[in-house]
This record gives C-alpha cells, sequence and structure tokens, in this order.
C-alpha cells in the first residue's frame, strides 16, 4: 500500500509498504479522509520525540475492511478511529480514565497511524458513522471529541457565563459546545477578525480582541464580577494570564492549549485569591465519540466552515509547510486518501 512515511525528523517519504495485517481483537480500516493538526508538526519536527520510520496521523475516518467494533460495526461501513488505545485493565483504566492509561498509545506517534492507504486499530477503538455524516468532515470528529472531554471536565453548567480565548479550530469548536451545552453567554477573544465573524455566525454572543477591549466586555456582560469560565485555547502562558485575569473569584479556567514553556509569569496568587479551578484535559473517552458524532449528527455541531483546505494524502509534505505557515484564514486541512 502507498504511505507517507516520516524516515527522521522533518523527513516525509512517499513509499510502497506492506499493507497492515490484524491480530485478534484488531480492525483494518481502508482510510478515506484525515486531519493534520499542531501535533503532526510537533511529530514531523521531532519537537514530540517518535520512533522512525513512522506512519504519522491520528485524526482519520474510513470503510472498515477486515474485523468488527465493540458497537457492531460490519465490514464495509464507515468508521471514526479513536487513535488513543487503552488496555483496559490497568489501575487507571480501571477508574474510567480509559484516555490516561499507562500502557496507552497514540496512533500516528508511538505507533502507526492514518496517514497511509490502511490503518489498523484495536476494535474496541472504532465508532460506526451514520450515513448523514459527511465523508471530509468525519476526522475533524475526534478534534472534538478532546473539547467535549474538556468540557466533561470543567462540568459547564447550564447558564454559565463562558469567554475563551483562541479561535483556531478547537475554539471554534467551543463556541459551539459551550452553546449547544447551555451556556448563557459566549464571548470570544481573538485578535483575527476572520475568525471572531465565525465564531459569532457559530453563536458567539460577542467577539473582540485581547487586552483591555476583552476586560471591559467580560466586566459589562457580568455586572462586573468576570466569566463563570475561561477557556485559554492558543496555548501562550501571556494569554493564560488573560484568563486567569478574566475568571470570576470561585471560576475556572480550562488551559485546552499546550504550553512548551517550563517557566514563565503569570498571576500565581490569584489562584489563591480567586479561588480559580484550573481544570485539564488530554484526548478523550470513547463516550466522546458517541457523543461526538451525535452532536455533529444532529446539527448542533457544524464543522463544515472549520474545513479549508483539501489535499491529497501523498501532499502531506506541502500540507505540513502550509499548517506551519502563518494565516489569518487557514483553519483545517483535510487529506483525501
Ligand atoms: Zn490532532
Ligand atoms: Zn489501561
Amino acid at each position: 500500500m502507498k504511505a507517507v512515511v516520516l524516515t527522521d525528523p522533518s523527513k516525509l517519504e512517499v513509499r510502497d509498504v506492506e499493507k497492515p495485517s490484524t491480530s485478534e481483537g484488531e480492525a483494518l480500516i481502508r482510510v478515506t479522509h484525515s486531519g493534520i493538526c499542531g501535533t503532526d508538526t510537533k511529530i514531523f519536527s521531532g519537537g514530540i520525540p517518535t520512533p522512525h520510520p513512522l506512519i504519522m496521523g491520528h485524526e482519520m475516518s474510513g470503510v472498515l475492511e477486515e474485523g468488527s467494533s465493540a458497537d457492531g460495526t460490519k465490514p464495509g461501513d464507515r468508521v471514526l478511529v479513536d487513535p488513543v488505545t487503552f488496555c483496559g485493565e490497568c489501575a487507571i483504566c480501571k477508574k474510567g480514565q480509559t484516555n490516561l492509561c499507562i500502557n496507552g498509545e497514540l496512533l500516528g506517534r508511538d505507533i502507526d497511524g492514518g496517514f497511509a492507504e490502511y490503518c489498523v486499530a484495536p476494535s474496541q477503538n472504532i465508532y460506526h458513522l451514520p450515513d448523514d455524516i459527511d465523508d471530509v468532515q468525519a476526522p475533524l470528529i475526534q478534534v472534538l471529541t478532546t473539547v467535549l472531554h474538556a468540557f466533561n471536565q470543567a462540568g459547564v453548567v447550564d447558564g454559565d457565563i463562558v469567554a475563551i480565548l483562541g479561535l483556531g479550530v478547537t475554539g471554534l469548536m467551543q463556541v459551539q459546545l459551550a452553546k449547544a451545552l447551555g451556556a448563557s453567554k459566549v464571548i470570544c477573544v481573538s485578535r483575527n477578525a476572520h475568525k471572531r465573524g465565525l465564531a459569532e455566525k457559530f453563536g458567539a454572543d460577542v467577539s473582540v480582541t485581547h487586552g483591555e477591549e476583552a476586560k471591559k466586555v467580560v466586566m459589562d456582560m457580568t455586572d462586573g464580577i468576570g466569566a463563570d469560565m475561561v477557556i485559554e485555547s492558543v496555548g501562550h502562558l501571556s494569554i493564560l494570564a488573560e484568563a486567569i485575569d478574566l475568571a470570576r473569584t470561585g471560576g475556572k479556567i480550562v488551559p485546552f492549549g499546550i504550553y512548551a514553556a517550563d517557566e514563565g509569569k503569570l498571576p500565581f496568587y490569584e489562584f489563591y485569591f480567586k479561588e480559580l479551578a484550573i481544570i485539564n484535559a488530554r484526548a478523550a473517552k470513547g463516550e466522546d465519540f458517541i457523543k461526538g458524532i451525535e452532536l455533529v449528527r444532529s446539527g448542533a455541531v457544524d464543522l463544515g466552515p472549520l474545513i479549508t483546505h483539501q489535499v491529497p494524502f501523498t501532499d502531506l509534505a506541502e500540507a505540513i509547510r502550509l499548517l506551519i505557515e502563518p494565516s489569518d484564514e487557514r483553519l483545517k486541512i483535510i487529506l483525501d486518501h
């Protein structure tokens, strides 16, 4: 089969490799579409250490060729892959936190993933896709599950005022989910006017730039106390500091961005003084896949406008270059297989 292989950091080759075979409890998927994200760019560059050679790719959908799934999917059915494997037997899995399994691996990072014609995944990681879910949008449901898991961790309460800092693909999903889960007001903050416009189309009550404007709007809309929940979706400590400033006393912060810094400046005293709950989330659980598929099927979350580019999967190197380049309008790049 054809695959794009990362032979060394920053070196991709389109190669003919052996089609993977399945063992008991595994499924073979003919990949039809995949998505690339920031994690892939870090795996590509070597910023996230991985074995080589490696087939990257952890956001993929396709057709089940061999094997089965936990939900009774049959060969020929369209499926979505949960790329986080779990053993189901370790102490952490037994506590229900399968997304954090100590024996877990990520397809496309620790083992071969989806940037190929076929991939193998455990049957328990395969989810049936209903007919009314668009092929091209399906890989984005994996991203949506990570947002859903963060919202489950944070426990959005009906009537909450939620501020979202950063309007990339995940920020624009958070706007829609916050509304779907009952937030009374959603305030979006981004320096990018195009993405602020999209956030308003997705139901944001107001969208503003960072800094003084954000502070004024949040205080005006909350009778001067601050937002119940602030999500940082950029991954910069300066924006995390802004999130801490915009949260109300007794409020919640969700640091959804991933921070590479191991030291930096934050208003640490506010953690105590405001009694802030800092809620982290990593990957997603099986239940998030079932709910994510349903949210998209029912139209509560619209993934279509989040896709701005579609290229053949063999052009992965070019797609990664595109993803790294700064752009005000680019959102998700989907690969056709
Ligand atoms: Zn991803
Ligand atoms: Zn486990």
